[in-house]
């Protein structure tokens, strides 16, 4: 069997088209959509990401901001300018792009952030809601691979689910999500026993590692769907410099019912549901 692909930048991309209209309706009731986007210091990944969730803004004509700090910051700077933008009316949606240096306190720079502005759902009010099952802002990967299995086809309910990592950005809102559509779900981590016990068992099998080709086709149960969110660059090889993800793509290709490439899977559906975020907050504050 060779798996269907999840293509998440041809969806990423019909969901940014549907975005427009949405964005040009907050615009003529005067709430254009607006995200801040904060960045301390010159990591060149960081960096990259943040232009992107900058143009990704623009190019459905939302409004968007990026506020550089050198690394060297004092943290009290940040956290004015967080609450300067909590209090502005053209901002919906602030983000401090992770990890800061580490003189920051990242719990208290996320938790200054406005709950009802916090587009990365990473605020512990958020994080309540999304464990109570009343999510206000769901964070962009898990919610992008959401989306993935909405437009796939795949029914949660009742499915064997396993994740693996148990990061607070990924795999433990992956892992609330799962449960809250019903699936039975198992979360490893590094300290798990017999993995590949694990997630043999599983129909729905979520990759969130940060390691290059952990997932073998030996693990994987025959039809599952592999949703890869790793994002890894390898280092040697004929393939050195290129991005992989945390599957054996071409392996596990052979084994599963659906799944995802890296890149052009789950990559692209992040920043896209950070848009949808920020549309969303711009459009309950003008009560739509
Ligand atoms: P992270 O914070 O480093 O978490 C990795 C998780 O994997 C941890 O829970 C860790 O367990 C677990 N783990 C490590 N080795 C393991 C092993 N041998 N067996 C089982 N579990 C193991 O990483 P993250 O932020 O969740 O990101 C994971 C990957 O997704 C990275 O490649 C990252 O670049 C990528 N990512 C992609 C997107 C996207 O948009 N596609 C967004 C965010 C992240 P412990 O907790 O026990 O250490």
């Amino acid at each position: 069997m060779t798996a269907r692909i999840i293509d998440g930048k041809a969806l990423a991309e019909e969901l940014r088209q549907g975005f427009k209209a949405r964005v040009e309706a907050l615009a003529a009731r005067g709430q254009k959509p607006g995200l801040a986007v904060i960045l301390v210091g010159a990591d060149p990944a960081s960096q990259v990401y943040v232009r992107n969730k900058v143009n990704g803004c623009l190019a459905i004509g939302m409004h968007s901001e990026q506020i550089v700090y050198d690394a060297a910051v004092d943290p009290q700077i940040v956290l004015a300018r967080i609450a300067a933008l909590n209090a502005d009316p053209a901002i919906h949606g602030i983000l401090v792009q992770l990890p800061l240096p580490g003189h920051f306190d990242e719990g208290q720079v996320l938790a200054a952030i406005a709950a009802e502005k916090d587009v990365d759902g990473f605020h512990a009010e958020n994080v309540g809601a999304l464990a109570q099952g009343n999510p206000r802002f769901i964070p962009c990967t898990p919610y992008g691979v959401m989306k993935m299995f909405e437009k796939s086809g795949v029914d949660l309910a009742g499915k064997e689910a396993v994740v693996i990592g148990r990061s607070n950005i990924v795999g433990k809102p992956m892992a609330l999500l799962l449960i809250n559509a019903g699936a039975t779900v198992t979360v490893c981590n590094s300290r798990t026993r017999d993995l590949a016990g694990h997630t043999r068992r599983a129909d729905i099998l979520v990759a969130a590692v940060g390691k290059a080709k952990f997932v073998s086709a030996d693990m994987v149960k025959p039809g599952a769907v592999v949703i890869d969110v790793g994002i890894n660059r390898l280092q040697d090889g004929p393939d050195a410099g290129k991005l992989c993800g945390d599957v054996d793509f071409a392996a596990c290709q052979e084994v599963a019912g659906q799944i995802t490439p890296v890149p052009g899977g789950v990559g692209p559906m992040t920043i896209t549901m950070l848009l949808a975020n920020t549309i969303e907050a711009a459009e309950r504050k003008a009560g739509i």
